[in-house]
């Protein structure tokens, strides 16, 4: 299980990281990047945290 994150598309606001329950996202060179995609629960915290859509289900 996991998310989508269109890296190309991501301008590094940070809302996705912190609205992730499990810590499970950072910014590695201003990109989102998902740390550990078998951890992910889906919740859906950060498509709905990201201001530009980046992130998907
Ligand atoms: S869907 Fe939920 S658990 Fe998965 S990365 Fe996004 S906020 Fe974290
Ligand atoms: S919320 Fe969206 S734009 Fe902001 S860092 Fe996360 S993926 Fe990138």
């Amino acid at each position: 299980m996991s998310v989508n994150i269109d890296e190309s598309a991501c301008i590094g606001c940070g809302a996705c990281t912190s609205a992730c329950p499990l810590d499970l996202i950072e910014l590695r060179d201003n990109v989102a990047t998902l740390n550990d995609a078998d951890a992910c629960i889906e919740c859906g915290s950060c498509v709905d945290a990201c201001p530009l859509g980046v992130i998907t289900l």
